[in-house]
C-alpha cells in the first residue's frame, strides 16, 4: 500500500495535478447530530432563584424577574427586530399572567433598548439613568420611547419579596450604563462593558477608558456572584468576579501598549497597524474586537480624549 501510494504521488507530481489537488474543496463536515440549532428566542430560569430569567434575543439578553406582585423587566432588545419587543411580552406571559410594572433600560443603546412600545403597552413604566433621556430625546426614534422617570445616581425597586438596585457608578460604556443588582440573589446584570470571556469590539465606540477602569474598581467592590452579561458570554455562560479582573487587566494592557504607540506620534494609521494584544489571540472576538480597541485607546493617547 505504502508503495503504492508514494507511486501515486509521484505521478500526481509528474504530471504536475497537485495544485488542481490541492484547490479541490474539502467535503463539507457532516451536520452534528448532537447539537440543535439554537433557536433565536430563548427563555431561560437563572439556576437557584425564585423568579429571575433571562430573555435571549439572537445575540442579545435581559434579564426579569417575575415576583409574586408583578415583573420587573430590562432591556427589549429589539433593535431591527420589530416584533422583538412582543416576542419578549409573550415570553413573560407563558410564565406569569402578574402585570408587567417596571421596564429598566440599562443604557441608551438601541441595540439594547429599542422595542419598548409592548411594554409600554402592557402597562409597564419606564425607568434609565437621566442621560438616557437627554441622550435620546434630540433622536425622537419611533421605536424607543422615552423613560417615564429617571434617576441620577441611585434608585432601588421593591416589588414582592424581590429588591433590585439600579446604580450609576460613573462613566463606563457611555454616560449612561447602569448596574443593575440583586442583593438577595446575589445577581448583576452588566450590558456592554464586562464581555464575559470575550475580547471588546464595537462597545468600545463610545467607550471611557480610564474612567471604566475605575468603575470597574466600583463594581468589584460591590457584593455579587453572578453576572449576566448583555450579549450571551463565552459558551452561553455567566460572569464571575474573575471574568471581571480580567477585563480591566485586558483594558489595562490595550492602553499600556496603545500609551507607547501614541506617544510615540503613530496615531492613527501606524499606531493601529503596529497594536496587538498576544495574550488575547486565543479569546472570542480578538480579530474582530482588535481595529475597535486600537482605535479607542489611539483617541486617547493619540489625540487626548
Ligand atoms: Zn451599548
Amino acid at each position: 500500500m505504502r508503495n503504492s501510494s508514494l507511486s501515486l504521488i509521484a505521478a500526481t507530481l509528474a504530471l504536475g495535478a497537485l495544485p488542481a489537488l490541492a484547490q479541490t474543496p474539502a467535503p463539507a463536515p457532516a451536520p452534528a447530530a448532537t447539537a440543535p440549532a439554537r433557536p433565536a428566542i430563548e427563555t431561560t430560569k437563572v439556576e437557584g432563584t425564585e423568579g429571575v430569567y433571562i430573555f435571549r434575543n439572537v445575540n442579545h439578553q435581559a434579564m426579569f424577574i417575575v415576583t409574586s406582585e408583578g415583573v420587573i423587566a430590562t432591556d427589549p432588545v429589539a433593535y431591527g427586530r420589530p416584533t422583538g419587543g412582543k416576542s419578549y411580552v409573550d415570553e413573560i406571559r407563558k410564565i406569569t399572567d402578574k402585570p408587567i410594572k417596571y421596564l429598566v433600560y440599562s443604557h441608551h443603546h438601541y441595540d439594547h433598548i429599542a422595542g419598548g412600545k409592548a411594554f409600554k403597552d402592557a402597562g409597564a413604566h419606564i425607568i434609565a439613568h437621566k442621560n438616557v433621556t437627554e441622550r435620546l430625546k434630540p433622536l425622537n426614534d419611533p421605536n424607543t420611547p422615552l423613560p417615564d422617570e429617571t434617576f441620577t445616581r441611585r434608585k432601588t425597586i421593591k416589588l414582592g419579596a424581590t429588591t433590585l438596585e439600579l446604580l450609576y457608578l460613573g462613566l463606563n460604556h457611555s454616560d449612561s450604563n447602569i448596574v443593575m443588582r440583586l442583593p438577595k440573589e446575589k445577581i448583576v446584570f452588566i450590558v456592554d462593558t464586562l464581555p464575559v470571556g470575550q475580547v471588546p469590539g464595537r462597545g468600545m465606540i463610545d467607550f471611557y477608558p480610564l474612567p471604566t477602569e475605575e468603575w470597574i474598581g466600583k463594581v468589584l467592590a460591590l457584593d455579587w456572584d453572578r453576572l449576566i452579561p448583555g450579549h450571551p458570554g463565552a459558551g452561553g455562560r455567566l460572569g464571575t468576579k474573575k471574568d471581571v479582573q480580567d477585563q480591566l487587566e485586558l483594558l489595562q494592557t490595550a492602553s499600556a501598549a496603545m500609551k507607547k504607540l501614541g506617544q510615540e506620534g503613530k496615531c492613527w494609521e501606524p499606531a493601529e497597524k503596529e497594536f496587538a494584544m498576544p495574550k488575547y489571540e486565543k479569546w472570542p472576538g480578538y480579530q474582530n474586537g482588535l481595529p475597535f480597541i486600537a482605535r479607542r485607546y489611539c483617541g486617547l493617547w493619540g489625540r487626548g480624549t
